[in-house]
């Protein structure tokens, strides 16, 4: 495991080719005053699978929501150089992004929750349903097409939660904190699944996360962030090889790197 200081901008002028998105010096003050994140440097490879990982109120999802375009930061830049951009030079990034939660429209269908950014992106119907089933298949849900929300679990309800993110084949997935509020045995399948789909698709992952032992269990890399005003303190790489399975959190390899994750996080908290 290596101990990576914040990235400096020597990092940035040499490392990108596989950059997908450079944060450089991001602040975000809210119109109340608060300073919610202040001189974040971050870069994202493509491919990787990256945590930030910090207490409650540090702007963790301050963060995500800046990199979705959600929120726009008030100092810093954001740049996408791989993805398309208009002739304005706005880039376009293909995002996919999962809530805490699930946010169906109960109203519908699963696959009918699923299709929904298709539809709004002017997708024919019968490819829109072919996608969205596609999507139900990829996050275990083949079967369910046609259940309505009511009729699905916690655990199920945030898997069509996650379909619907990745049915426009993003290039990024941003989750926020999505498996907080489920059981620890549903928590431990998602976490599974969400490697396997990470995997199978290439597509690169952030990953909001207050837990070290999850952020340790998914991640390439954890972004450690302090509060007051929010920012990375440190960015670690997680080494151990993947697949990682049930072995893998069991391990004294495991254990120790969540020690050594967890010591970061209170020299985090403390400074
Ligand atoms: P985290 O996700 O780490 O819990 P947040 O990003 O939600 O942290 O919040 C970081 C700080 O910014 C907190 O002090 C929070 O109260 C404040 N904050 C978040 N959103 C807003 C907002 N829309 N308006 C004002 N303050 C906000």
């Amino acid at each position: 495991m290596n101990q990576l200081g914040p990235t400096t901008g020597d990092q940035l002028a040499s490392a990108p080719a596989r950059a997908l998105v450079v944060l450089r010096g991001v602040e975000k003050r809210f119109a109340t005053g608060t300073l919610a994140l202040r001189g974040v440097d971050l870069t994202i490879e493509t491919g990787d699978f990256v945590s930030l990982l910090g207490p409650s109120g540090c702007g963790k999802s301050t963060l995500l929501r800046i990199i979705a375009g959600l929120i726009a930061p008030s100092a810093g830049t954001l740049d996408w150089p791989r993805a398309e951009h208009d002739a304005a030079g706005v880039a376009h990034p293909r995002l996919g992004f999962v809530f805490q939660e699930p946010t169906l429209m109960p109203w519908t269908t699963a696959a009918k929750n699923v299709a929904l950014p298709l539809r709004l992106e002017g997708v024919a119907r019968s490819e829109r349903l072919d996608r969205a089933t596609a999507a139900l298949r990829q996050v275990g849900l083949a079967g369910f097409e046609q259940a309505y929300p009511r009729a699905l679990s916690g655990g199920m309800k945030m898997r069509v939660s996650i379909a619907r993110a990745l049915v426009t084949r993003p290039d990024i997935l941003l989750l926020d904190e999505p498996f907080a509020a489920l059981d620890e045995i549903t928590r431990f399948r998602l976490n599974n699944d969400l490697l396997a789909i990470w995997q199978e698709t290439g597509v690169t992952v952030v990953f909001v996360t207050h837990s070290v032992f999850e952020s340790v269990y998914l991640s390439r890399r954890i972004a450690v962030m302090a509060a007051r005003p929010g920012r990375i303190t440190r960015e670690i790489a997680i080494e151990a090889p993947y697949p990682r399975d049930e072995a893998f959190r069991t391990s004294a390899e495991y254990a120790a790197l969540c020690r050594t994750v967890s010591a970061s996080l209170e020299e985090a908290i403390a400074a």
